[in-house]
């Protein structure tokens, strides 16, 4: 498959990235075997839980960026992530845009999801702030970005594929995206087991960021 030709987006955040944004965190610096599972656009009511116990099963702890609506709408699942020994980040209140809403309407939905998270753990959706928002936002959050992109977003390619590209890309300290959305199902439910198993074997541990 000629997926480096159709990539819409980089699976290795490229090196340059973190001089833009020097107060964001895109991967933990450490030569120790740790990687870093990190869930986006929860919680779901499936999709979650079907997450918990793999990470349960495979004694792996992560962080989930919650949308704030979601934690509205499935609070119980957003408690059980948490009591599960899991981190949990703001990831706004309804997948905000930084482009295509205003500063304020932003930040509004940040303070608002920040009332139900209270980790002081960010991450913008899509990846993309604008100038203005960075500045704000890195005086009350910890930015985290990423060091991986599965892709697991992406219905052009299989959990296989997802699984190649972590296997390749994830060193020591990597901070891996995955979605426990509906988009994601197909290939997470292939890939997760996978990767999980597969860094296992080598001697790896999985943490949470907080
Ligand atoms: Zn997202």
């Amino acid at each position: 498959m000629n997926s480096v030709k159709s990539l819409k987006y980089p699976v290795k955040t490229p090196f340059w990235a973190s001089w833009i944004w020097t107060e964001a965190c895109w991967r933990i610096e450490t030569q120790q075997p740790v990687l870093y599972l990190t869930f986006d656009d929860g919680p779901h009511p499936e999709i979650t839980p079907w997450v918990l116990e793999q990470l349960n099963q495979l004694h792996a702890k992560a962080t989930f960026f919650c949308i704030g609506k979601n934690i509205q709408r499935y609070p119980e699942i957003f408690q059980r992530i948490i009591h599960e020994g899991h981190a949990v980040g703001n990831h706004t209140w309804n997948h905000a845009h930084a482009f295509q809403i205003s500063k304020n309407a932003y930040l509004q939905e940040v303070d608002d999801t920040e009332l139900l998270v209270k980790s002081g753990l960010f991450r913008p959706p899509y990846g993309k702030l604008t100038w203005g928002l960075y500045q704000s936002l890195r005086k009350s959050h910890q930015i985290v970005m990423w060091d991986v992109l599965c892709g697991d977003f992406d219905q052009q390619i299989t959990g296989e594929i997802c699984v190649k590209r972590v296997l390749k890309h994830a060193r020591p300290g990597s901070i891996i995206v995955f979605h426990d959305s509906p988009k994601a199902w197909t290939r997470l439910q292939v890939a997760l087991p996978k990767v999980i198993n597969h860094f296992k074997q080598q001697g790896y541990d999985f943490f949470s960021l907080k």
